[in-house]
């Protein structure tokens, strides 16, 4: 984007009505961004704080909690959306982190390394391995920081593509994002710092190189917000169809996980201001969505013991093997689905499927005979298949897909499936970071006043993330960004 069209916050301010810096916005090509006839006529009001947070998901939450716990209060949180969270609601299956002390209390050995090691192996070494060991070495930092919040993130799984129990959830084994955001919440409402609701960040205000504020559309009514520092919080792209196969033309039709917010507005606003966007084809798919309501399954039905079986009644790959690899094993099979089958161990173990059944997704049967019927598999099949799995759990025989993790016996009585399709997912890549969470141009320099976190970032987890990284990444980086304006601004 040539330097004519930023625009800075002398000349916006000076020289810039509404209507045209609106039209400005327009031409940005920003989704959802056609000023409203109330914006459109009002004059640009501005507004100063220390910092501008953008997004109420998981890192923008800790990030503006961190900054206030560090001294700067002078700052406010924008929310596109009339509902706060973003898809840190949809997280489901806990926050992964190394050398925690729940993982010491409960005689889990575990390693900052192992952690990082195994994080960069499943994004096939395609990450950026200083980013990833600052997240796994503060990961346990976090959760601790979490726990001081009353956020308690003790109930410890695995996921697929991690040797060990790391994946930290809320006691009662609850999907975390609904226990994550409304404890952020509250820790924001505590300190008194203000969120503005349905407020839109439209563009990153510029004086030179530096980012000195954010232009918005609040409730229809166009402002200008100056601050010293911006943090891009927004999340990922999911929901804009039109960017997804900008990036991944391959991916054209795929349902999406996501919430609508889910625009990918961050990266336009910082590609704009000059920041590096680094991997944006590494949108993941996620093999367990539920097509009919874009439900995700969370891996945690799959790590406490459910298969995945195709039309036929067989299994056709290790459950527990990576996101991409199971997705791509998924689409070869008949029609392009699996079914999630599991028995009433798994039912109860995961608090979050209830919650499927209420939406009238999960099939069921009181024999594996009568599931096989419901759901249109030969039952015969399907029996030899749920036989052969228990013989890997029971008496030690290695599988022939290789599984070895979460590998627990079906037990007579319920069985229950549900439909699974590959889904969009998560955008792996974005705007490029230092371990400042600094926004990097493509020579590796600062933006000043830019920061960014979470999902809007990219170099995490190269071309796979694994399950119950993304909490990890928002929690650890969203905290660090926090503090370190904190004490950039101080
Ligand atoms: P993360 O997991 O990185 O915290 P989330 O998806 O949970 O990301 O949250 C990002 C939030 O940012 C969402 O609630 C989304 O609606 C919000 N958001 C996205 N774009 C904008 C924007 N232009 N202005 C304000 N909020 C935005």
């Amino acid at each position: 984007m040539e330097a004519s069209r930023l625009l800075s916050r002398r000349g916006f301010v000076a020289g810039m009505g509404a209507t045209a810096a609106l039209v400005a916005l327009g031409g940005f090509g920003l989704t959802g961004c056609t000023p409203s006839k109330a914006a459109s006529e009002s004059p640009a009001e501005s507004e100063d704080y220390d910092a501008v947070i953008v997004g109420t998901g998981g890192a923008g939450l800790s990030a503006a909690i961190a900054a206030y716990d560090r001294g700067l209060t002078n700052i406010v949180i924008l929310e596109k959306m009339a509902v706060n969270g973003g898809n840190t609601n949809y997280s489901s299956s806990g926050m992964n982190a190394s050398e925690t002390t729940f993982q010491k209390d409960q005689g889990i050995e575990d390693s900052n390394d192992a952690f990082a090691a195994e994080t960069l192996e499943g994004g096939h070494d395609t990450g950026d391995p200083e980013l990833v060991q600052f997240m796994c070495d503060n990961s346990a930092g976090a959760i601790d920081w979490l726990d001081g919040l009353g956020i308690k993130l003790d109930n410890i799984t695995m996921t697929g593509g991690m040797s060990t129990k790391r994946c930290h959830r809320p006691t009662d084994g609850s999907a975390v994002g609904l226990t994550l955001v409304p404890g952020l919440m509250a820790a924001v409402e505590e300190r008194g710092i203000p969120v503005k609701m349905s407020c839109e960040a439209k563009e990153l205000l510029k004086d030179g190189d530096a980012v000195v504020g954010i232009a918005v559309d609040d409730k229809g009514k166009a402002k200008n917000l100056n601050a010293r520092a911006v943090i891009l919080a927004t999340g990922g792209l999911g929901a804009n169809q039109d960017m997804v196969t900008k990036y991944r033309p391959d991916l054209a039709g795929y349902v999406t996980t996501n919430q609508p917010g889910a625009t990918g507005d961050g990266y336009v606003m910082a590609e704009n201001a000059g920041a590096e966007l680094i991997q944006m084809d590494q949108i993941q798919i996620h093999p367990t969505v539920e097509q009919e309501t874009s439900t995700l399954v969370a891996e945690g039905v799959r790590g406490g013991g459910a298969i995945l079986v195709n039309t036929e009644g067989n299994r056709f790959f290790d459950e527990m093997s990576t996101r991409d690899k199971v997705s791509a094993a998924e689409l070869e099979q008949p029609g392009g689905f699996a079914w999630c089958v599991f028995d009433q161990q798994v039912y109860d173990a995961n608090k979050a499927i209830s919650k499927y059944d209420d939406a009238g997704i999960v099939q069921q049967g009181a024999s594996v005979a009568e599931l096989a019927s419901a759901i249109g598999v030969d039952a015969a099949a399907l029996a030899d298949t749920i036989a052969a799995y228990n013989a890997i759990t029971t008496d030690g025989a290695a599988d022939e897909f290789g599984r070895t993790e979460g590998c627990i016996a079906f037990v007579d009585g319920n069985m229950y499936a549900i439909k699974v399709a590959p889904g969009i997912h998560h955008a792996m890549g974005g705007i490029r970071i230092n371990t400042k969470n600094e926004a990097l141009d493509a020579s590796g320099n600062p933006i000043p006043g830019l920061y960014a976190a979470g999902e809007v970032t990219g170099g995490i987890h190269g071309n796979n993330r694994i399950g119950g990284n993304a909490v990890c990444d928002i929690e650890v980086f969203g905290k660090n960004v926090g503090e370190v304006v904190a004490e950039a601004l101080a």
